[in-house]
């Protein structure tokens, strides 16, 4: 039998785990040594040395470079998380890059480390039928097998595969996704079937699903880029996400769906058709695509549609309304969700005024005039011209790499949970 001491040390020592796991993922600025620890968490030296041996052990962190620290003539050693300790990050997602005539929905896969550094390269397989989850399922297998097959061959081991998409997620099935093909809107366990055609590989490769939005958001708080009780918005060329955080923790309704942000609807009665098959939903007005085709232009060549110079004032006009329905769309999120800060993340052409002017100052300024008049009067002065720039951080979206990395943070999660 285990005597009771040496059980109460084991017990300090799981509960001690995600704290030194946390310190060493997201360090305040110096490196996390053994002695530095005991003193953050105000713990015995033994203990920090067993805390950071058991993580060691399992392959989690790794002993890194010495550090200048006098602690009695023994010279400390820099924790760092083992670089070899992969997760494959896959990102679904439509126009990664153009093929042919429309927009090709693709599956990108690339290696992150437990502290959210890439490991590789991303490898970008074509979903070939995006309307059948086979070919789906497919691709996402080949740009896995390629990253695993390149991370053992440098001695690195993969421990699980995270996929992000947009649409309703919930335990490793899909419930719905307009963005990766329309008619797919029958339940698919997503999850399962990226596990099964994996361990054709080799050992099996556990699959944890996330919503694209919400993982940004996961990535965001784990590395300390976002303030609790905040939303992330995701302006993309065909579609807008969001996720909300209560406290420090993402919010997915009593069902997983929670925010379909891109499809509440702001324009009733209407003819504009959204991809989820409804109307007058939030992304069929407020995106990019949207405007492009209402300047009569194909959705996925909306940058062209923009450039049209003999059309300079009708695609003024349209940013406007497009804007004007973002902003609409804003206050009614401000209105529910009370959010501390809004980290809006878009494309350049419709968030970066500084280098594009002509696209980016109508349709911002339209959505600030509509969010100054139409938030509860209590919210009014955290969204005046003042403060308005603080209560809406405008940010490019996060590149297709940050977004991999972004995909593994419920792995991230999950191993400090233990
Ligand atoms: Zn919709």
């Amino acid at each position: 039998m285990m005597r009771p001491d040496t059980q109460r040390q084991r017990t300090l020592v799981d509960q001690l785990r995600p704290r030194l796991l946390r310190a060493v993922i997201r360090p305040d600025g110096e490196p996390v040594s053994r002695t530095r620890f005991a003193d953050l968490a105000g713990i015995s030296g033994p203990t920090a040395v067993r805390v950071a041996r058991s993580l060691i052990d399992e392959g989690l962190l790794v002993e890194g470079e010495p550090l200048e620290i006098n602690t009695g003539g023994r010279r400390e050693i820099a924790l760092r998380v083992n670089p070899k300790h992969l997760y494959v990050g896959v990102v679904v997602e439509d126009g990664l890059t153009t093929e042919g005539e429309g927009i090709a929905t693709q599956a990108l896969a690339a290696p992150a480390t437990l502290d959210g550094s890439l490991a590789a390269d991303p490898v970008v397989e074509t979903v070939k039928d995006t309307k059948d989850i086979s070919s789906l399922v497919s691709a996402i297998h080949s740009a896995v097998s390629k990253t695993r097959a390149r991370a053992e061959r440098q001695g690195a081991t993969i421990h699980g595969i995270g996929v992000t998409l947009g649409g309703h997620v919930r335990d490793e099935w899909v419930h719905h996704s307009s963005n990766i093909g329309a008619e797919w809107d029958q339940p698919a366990a997503l999850g399962s079937r990226i596990e099964s055609l994996c361990a054709t590989d080799g050992s099996p490769l556990p699959v944890l699903i996330d919503n694209d939005a919400n993982a940004i958001a996961r990535n965001l708080l784990l590395r300390g880029g976002m303030e609790p009780g905040s939303t992330v918005v995701l302006l993309k060329q065909l579609g807008i996400g969001a996720a909300n955080l209560v406290g420090d923790a993402v919010f997915t309704g009593a069902h997983g769906m929670a925010p379909e942000f891109g499809h509440i609807t702001v324009e009733y009665p209407s003819k504009r058709k959204c991809r989820c098959g409804n109307y007058g939903c939030l992304e069929a007005v407020a995106t990019p695509s949207a405007v492009a085709k209402r300047l009569q232009s194909p959705g996925h060549l909306w940058k062209q549609a923009l450039l049209a110079h003999q059309a300079r004032e009708q695609v003024r006009s349209e940013l406007v309304e497009a804007g004007g329905y973002l902003g609409i769309g804003l206050s009614s999120l401000i209105n529910l969700q009370d959010p501390s800060k809004i980290y809006l993340f878009g494309v350049p052409e419709f968030i970066d005024e500084e280098h594009h002017p002509a696209t980016a100052t109508p349709y911002l300024e339209a959505m600030r005039t509509v969010v100054k008049s139409h938030v509860f009067p209590s919210a009014a002065q955290r969204f005046s011209e003042a403060l308005m720039k603080e209560s809406i951080d405008l940010r490019l979206l996060p590149s297709p790499e940050e977004a991999a990395v972004a995909a593994t943070a419920r792995w991230v999660e999950r191993v400090m949970q233990e």
